[in-house]
Parts: structure tokens; sequence; C-alpha cells
């Protein structure tokens, strides 16, 4: 008897958290309020800052080596200073070590009043646990954390309006050499939706859709995935563009859809995008699943 037990107590013992099972969605929630109580985040403006500080922080306790990709982008608006924020993980001596990345905006529009609690602020805190999760794994891949700078349109998504981060860190990894180690790219926008529901973007890469929506079965979670197809132009394109496998892991029915809401729903771009529309439970879903993803992919 007490010989079985102490069998139990070992196995139980080297039982270690999965990189999914270590993705903690309270603190994932509990990032996206706080960084939606810094309230507006377009570039320049303080709470723009102290997101920056807060990402830095995060990287700084999980050990992450952090890179800047500072740059000026010449936008309607004249000059803008873009900081994208990278924070690499499990980095090896091997030259050629692939690399996964995993993207976010942290930036939201430029709007009086506008916090974006899902547009913006879900994105950036799902990287920061992502981060937490991330300490203490060992993988074979190399794990990018980005975090992509004035992603919103100064004033609207055409010619070269918008994408000024991803469009500015795209052409740096083909110019560095750097995009054909590059295995993959998930892109991460509005997942903390409440009423949750992940588009089959059409632009994305149909393979990495196919696992992501492997690891969402095994997880139980079909129902919220791809159950939709629609466009989006977002930072993932630059690195489509770019000749780099990538996916636009979005939810783009935010609220009631309909003639009289914008096409992506009543609560996108508008002033209710508040912590009263984004859920533990859909921070959770998409966490858990693209962790999965990674994991399946590194085998
Ligand atoms: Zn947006």
């Amino acid at each position: 008897m007490s010989f079985k037990l102490g069998l139990l107590v070992l196995a139980v013992s080297v039982h270690a958290a999965s990189l999914h099972e270590s993705f903690n969605s309270q603190q994932a929630y509990a990032y996206t309020a706080q960084i939606a109580g810094f309230g507006e985040r377009w570039p320049g403006s303080p709470g723009h800052t102290k997101t920056e500080a807060l990402i830095h922080q995060v990287m700084q306790k999980d050990g992450a080596r952090v890179e800047a990709d500072d740059f000026t982008a010449t936008t309607p608006r004249g000059p803008v200073a873009v900081h994208n924020i990278i924070g690499k993980f499990n980095v090896t001596a091997d030259p050629k070590q692939q690399i996964f990345i995993l993207a976010g905006h942290y930036d939201t529009l430029f709007q009086k009043g506008f916090i974006g609690a899902n547009d913006g602020g879900s994105s950036t805190a799902i990287l920061l646990s992502f981060a937490d999760a991330l300490a203490g794994q060992k993988m074979k891949m190399q794990i990018w954390l980005v975090w992509t700078d004035l992603e919103e349109a100064i004033n609207s998504f055409t010619g070269d309006d918008g994408l000024y981060g991803s469009r500015h860190l795209a052409q740096k990894l083909t110019a560095n050499g750097t995009r054909s180690r590059v295995r993959g790219f998930f892109l991460l926008d509005m997942i903390g939706d409440k009423q949750l529901g992940v588009a089959r973007e059409t632009e994305s890469n149909r393979q990495l859709q196919d696992v992501i929506a492997r690891a969402a079965g095994q997880l139980g979670y079909s129902q919220y995935f791809f159950q939709y197809d629609v466009g989006i132009i977002d930072d993932h394109v630059p690195f489509i563009n770019a000749g780099i496998p990538a996916v636009d892991v979005v939810d783009a029915r935010f609220g009631r859809m309909g003639p009289t809401f914008d096409s992506m729903g009543e609560f996108y771009h508008a002033n209710t995008d508040t912590m009263d529309k984004v859920s533990q439970r859909s921070l959770e879903v998409v966490g858990r699943t693209i962790l999965l993803t990674v994991e399946l992919l590194d085998k």
C-alpha cells in the first residue's frame, strides 16, 4: 500500500505542465483589464507608454530576449514614432533554428474615448500570458512574441495607411535574411470577444488553419473556430506578402451584425469596446488552442 502510494506521488511529481496547460486565463483577463485601464493607447499617448512599460516588465520577469524595432512612419498625420517590441523565447546557438511568431497589435485607434478592451487590449494581454507560459518551457523552435505598433490606420485602410509596424518588420526580416527561418506567423486580433467566433480568414494559410482546427478539436473547442469565412486586412498581410505562412486568428463579428452596424459588428471601432464585452473564457479558448497548436507544430 505505502509502496504503491509512493509510486503514485512520483508519477504526479514528474508530470510537468505542458505549454497549453500553462496558459493562465485569469491572468490574461487581468492583463486585459489593466491595459484597458490605461485608456487610449495611440502612439505617443500616455496609455501607449504605459503599455510599452508593462510589456517590458513582463518580458524581463519571464526571461525573454527583447529586441526593439523602432522607426518613424510617414503618415497622413505627419511623422509618427513606431515601436514594435519582440520578445524571443527558447533561443539556441543554432543559426538555423526555426522561428515561430505569435503577434498582435498593442496600439489603439486615434479616436477620442476609444479604449479598445478587445481591439488592442485582448491581443496585447494574451501575448503577455503566452510569455508567462513560455517561461520555463523547452522547445525545438524559437518562439517570438511580437507586439506590433501602429496597426490602426490614421484615416482608413487604403493605400499605405495602416499596418505600419508589421510592414516595417516583415521588410526587415526579408532584408536581413531571417525570413527563411520563419516557419509560421499567427496574428491574434479581437479574440477576447465574449461571443467568441474565430473567422476562417480567407487570405490566411490553410494548412496552418487546419492544425489550429485539430488543436481546437482535441480541446473540445471546435465550435469557436472557422464557422464563417471572411477576408480581413490585418497585420498578417505584410508577412504573407513576404512569403511567410501566416494566419489571422481574428474574431470578425463583434456584437450584433446587420445593415445598421459596422461590417465587423456593432462594437467594432466603437467607444463601447469595453471590458464588459470581453470574457476570460474566450481568452482561455484561444490561448490554450494556439499554444497547443504550437506544441503540435514543434513535434
Ligand atoms: Zn482595430
